[in-house]
Parts: structure tokens; sequence; C-alpha cells
């Protein structure tokens, strides 16, 4: 049985780049991986369910929730509150399972500062071209929607330098392939395996 507290990874990436279709693929093949749940202050969208995608909250509720110090990290996007629950990431953890925080660049620099052994990954797109594409297939939105949304994945993206990994979402495999690596390579650092392999790495060094 593994005593070893679970990693946390920060997921990150302009709307457009895939992220959630990756984390989704990660998640169907990776043992003891979970994701985070977060508060949202925004209307649900079709297919979405209250739980599932996000917790739906009020404003007040979530402002409530923020004065308690219920949160590890919140931030505002596009316009609408969104925060991660601090004891859910705690107690996943704890219990030993790793997680993803699928959150914005603000939300990424709370959780970096308040726990730094916490792994950032950023996902980018292959060029601004597919992006723009990606996200003009999203809906039948005006040009001037595409070009807003542009912008803010552009401003997104200019935080790339703060996360510890680089996946460039171009072939959907590939990218899948470099999320599994770093978080086996992760696994298998000295200080994770130590925990894991605490009986082990003793009776190697006995006499
Ligand atoms: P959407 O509303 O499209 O699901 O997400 C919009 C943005 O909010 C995405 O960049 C997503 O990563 C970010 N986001 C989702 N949940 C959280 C959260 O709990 N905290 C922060 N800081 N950002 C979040």
């Amino acid at each position: 049985m593994s005593h070893a507290t679970g990693t946390l990874y920060i997921v990150s990436a302009p709307s457009g780049a895939g992220k959630t279709s990756l984390v989704k693929s990660l998640l169907e093949q990776t043992e003891n991986l979970h994701v985070s749940v977060s508060h949202t202050t925004r209307a649900m969208r079709p297919g979405e369910a209250d739980g599932v995608n996000y917790h739906f909250t009020s404003r007040e509720r979530f402002m409530e929730l923020v004065g308690h110090g219920d949160f590890l990290e919140h931030a505002e996007v596009f316009g609408n509150l969104y925060g991660t629950s601090q004891s859910t990431v705690e107690n996943t953890l704890a219990e030993g399972h790793d997680l993803i925080l699928e959150i914005d660049w603000q939300g990424a620099q709370q959780v970096r500062h308040k726990l730094p052994q916490a792994h950032s990954i950023f996902i980018l797109p292959p060029s601004q071209s597919a992006l723009r594409e990606r996200l003009t297939q999203r809906g039948q939105d005006a040009g001037e929607v595409i070009d807003k949304r542009m912008a803010e994945a552009v401003a997104e993206m200019s935080h790339y330098v703060e996360f510890d990994s680089l996946v460039i979402n171009d072939d959907f495999t590939t990218a899948l392939d470099d999320l599994k690596a770093i978080l086996r390579a992760k696994h298998l650092q000295t200080s994770s395996q130590q925990s894991r392999h605490t009986r082990l790495l003793q009776a190697l060094l006995s006499d």
C-alpha cells in the first residue's frame, strides 16, 4: 500500500487549445488521476451538469465561500467568478490521488504561491490561425466575438513562461502522449519514489 500523497497538476490553456478534450482522455487513460470540479458563477451551458462540470453557484454564495476561506484560489475570468475548493484538493491529495486543476493563469499563480510543489502545464495551439479556426468552429459567432476571443487567448498565452511544462496541441495523440510523459516523469522523481518505496529503499541499504 502506498502512503505517498498525490501530486497536484495545474493545467491551463487559452480557450480553443483543446485542453478539455486532452484532460478528458488523460483521465480515462491514467490510474489514480482525478480532476477538481470548480465553483463558478457563470450560467450552465447546454450539456453541462451541476456537480459534474462545475458547482454552479450564485455570486452571493461564491462571495460567502470566499469569506470563509474555502477556496485555494479564485479569480474572475471573462466576467465570471471561478474558484477551487481548498478542502477537496487537500483531501484528494491526502488520499494519495493525483489531482488536476483546470484553471486560468491567475489561479495558477495563486496555487503556485501556496503549493510550490504543484507541477504546472500550459497547453498551446500550433498557430494563431489554427486557434482562430477552432474558436470559429465552436459556434455561429460574429467576427468581432471571435476577434475578442482571440485577443483573450493571446493575453492568456502571454503567461506561458510561468509554467513548468509546455505542450503544443498540434496532433491530439502526440499532445496526449506528452501529457502522459510529464505525469510519468513526475511519478518517477526521487522525492515521489522515496515516499512510495520507503521499505524497498531501506531494505536495499541494510547490511
Ligand atoms: P469555461 O467557463 O469556458 O469553462 O472556463 C473559462 C476559463 O476559466 C478557463 O480558462 C478555465 O480554465 C478557467 N477556470 C475554470 N475553473 C477555474 C477555477 O476554479 N479557477 C480559475 N482561476 N480558473 C478556472
